[in-house]
């Protein structure tokens, strides 16, 4: 079956200027050579360290940046024409990280809702202002919450405006950029569980941006590890969770704190700085934080290669290394568990 979005060879490079005079100096490789594909009613969930390239590639998704190089399909058409790009910003809405920049202070939320459908020429202001109501129902606001400004509101509920605005348009794909790092964790637990609901209820698929492993195991069907603006592994979510084929995707796991204080400081962190994208290291781009390093890691890049079904990774040496010390990762399973509790509650508190 077609995949609703697929995404290949995606590169975006920015050129740097050095010295007083400005000249050229490097090329910032943000994203370098990015594929993925997400099926209809699917999570994929996109994580790595801050910079490493999620939130580019999903503006390079969105269109709101030009890659270098690379293609965009979505629906089994390639964005490459306004008639293309047209379709792709009805079909594909975004919810962002800080509800409250992404909104117009000056626009009440109802129009802040209707916006989109009166770009995109839907339906007349009489049935635009019904949508709006039915809208606001659908993310849990009361109707008289049209007539408000979103400084009146608090930051779950401006995230809920948020949603609300980006379904306006009954779009297939919402990118969805750490939709619920700004938040406190109860309010977390309300807005996941929203969006899974309206996922359900929709069919919706979701491109979700995110650094918190425990909202990623609780949200995604997938998951793509990013390192550096490339992808080093990818796989259904148990599998990576539980047996990861890349020696990133093992730090990142190990770096989660456990929620016990006294469990804390017993697992090996992921030691040294992120390397400039400017200059990555030659080979591959790990190898200057691997414990599993080897000198051929340091010559010849490794591809992002199938190891398993639907499991790839992109190391050298991934069917090689040890079995995953589950220990070493204990942090995520109470922790997720505690997240899951708190999902729960929510739950049951908004059908009482
Ligand atoms: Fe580590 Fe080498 Fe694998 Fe890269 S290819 S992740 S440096 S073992």
């Amino acid at each position: 079956m077609t995949p609703l979005l697929q995404v290949e060879g995606l590169e975006k490079h920015y050129p740097t200027k050095s010295g007083l005079l400005g000249r050229s100096g490097g090329v910032v490789r943000a994203v370098d050579g990015v594929s993925f594909s997400i099926a209809r009613g699917e999570t994929l969930a996109l994580v790595g360290e801050s910079g490493c390239g999620k939130s580019t590639t999903a503006r390079l998704v969105l269109r709101l940046i030009e890659p270098t190089a690379g293609t965009v399909r979505f629906d089994g058409i390639e964005v490459s024409g306004k008639a293309e790009l047209r379709a792709l910003r009805r079909r594909v809405q975004v919810v962002f990280q800080d509800p409250y920049a992404s909104l117009n202070p000056r626009l009440r939320v109802g129009e802040a809702i209707a916006e989109p459908m009166e770009v995109h020429g839907v339906g007349d202001a009489s049935s635009r202002a019904a949508r709006v109501q039915e809208l606001l129902g659908l993310v849990g606001l009361a109707p008289y919450h049209a007539q408000r400004y979103p400084h009146e509101f608090s930051g779950g509920q401006r995230q809920r405006i948020g949603i609300a605005r980006a379904l306006a348009v009954q779009p297939e794909l919402v990118v969805c950029d750490e939709p619920v790092s700004a938040l406190d964790v109860s309010i977390q637990a309300q807005v996941v569980n929203l969006l899974k609901d309206l996922q359900q209820r929709f069919g919706l698929s979701y491109l979700f941006i995110a650094h918190d492993l425990a909202v990623v195991r609780h949200m995604a069907d997938r998951v793509a590890v990013m390192y550096l603006g490339q992808i080093v592994e990818t796989a259904p979510k148990r599998t990576l969770f539980a047996a990861p084929r890349h020696p990133y995707t093992r730090a990142l796991l190990a770096a989660i704190p456990h929620p016990d204080p006294r469990r804390r400081g017993r697992v090996a962190h992921l030691g040294g700085d992120v390397p400039s994208p400017v200059n990555p290291p030659p080979g591959c781009r790990f190898h200057t934080r691997c414990p599993h390093a080897q000198p051929i890691c340091r010559e010849q890049a490794p591809p992002l290669r199938e190891i398993a079904t639907a499991h790839a990774s992109a190391c050298h040496f991934a069917e090689d290394l040890p079995a995953f010390d589950a220990a070493a990762a204990e942090g995520i399973a109470p922790l997720a568990a505690q997240r899951l509790a708190l999902y729960a509650a929510a739950k049951a508190r908004r059908s009482a």
